[in-house]
């Protein structure tokens, strides 16, 4: 990841969360920020131009091996749709990850067009695939909000539920956001 790129996402959440009104202790879904960006959100069943063996392969053979993806049209503006056959836990980060590449400004690094069809898919670089991963932890969890939950004694699986995401989720920003160390520093000095 680029240097510094973690303390600007971080930034740039809580701006986010603070332009929509949402406090660090209310869950930010991916349809709200999806709103707040003028992006459309949908199911790719709504998609009637995906001719039918493609259709076949992403929807049950290949169906694990992808999660969301982005159409820019050309005059309907940007659209992510999910995966329907994930889980709505899955859909809310799958969206999430693919706002967190429109707010990077990531430019597709690859289209894929289908024929007879007038948009693309876009594909990223890992390294953008990384800062859209670290974003969209920051929208779903941000420090502060795992501060919060610890602070009211919540179990990883009650933190997963308030704010709509996965336990995996929690335990990941748990780790990597160092709040544990913190609040063990804190009830330390207390004593
Ligand atoms: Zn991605």
């Amino acid at each position: 990841m680029r240097r510094g790129f973690k303390a600007h996402a971080a930034r740039e959440a809580n701006s986010l969360r603070a332009a929509l009104s949402i406090s660090m202790s209310m869950p930010l879904t991916g349809i709200q920020l999806s709103k707040h960006l003028n992006v459309k959100v949908s199911s790719a069943n709504q998609i009637t131009q995906i001719p039918d063996e493609i259709r076949q392969q992403l929807w049950k053979a290949d169906n694990e091996s992808w999660s969301a993806f982005t159409i820019s049209h050309p005059t309907k503006g940007k659209c992510v749709f999910y995966n329907p056959t994930h889980s709505r836990g899955r859909h809310e980060s799958n969206v999430l990850h693919e706002m967190s590449h429109l707010i990077c400004g990531h430019p597709p690094s690859k289209f894929i067009s289908f024929e007879n069809c007038d948009f693309s898919l876009r594909t990223c670089h890992p390294e953008q695939e990384q800062e859209a991963d670290w974003l969209c932890g920051c929208l779903k969890l941000p420090r502060e909000s795992l501060l919060w939950a610890l602070h009211k004694g919540m179990t990883n699986q009650e933190i997963a539920a308030h704010f709509v995401t996965s336990l995996d989720m929690v335990q990941f920003r748990r780790n990597v956001t160092g709040v544990d160390k913190q609040l063990n520093r804190g009830r330390k000095t207390r004593k």
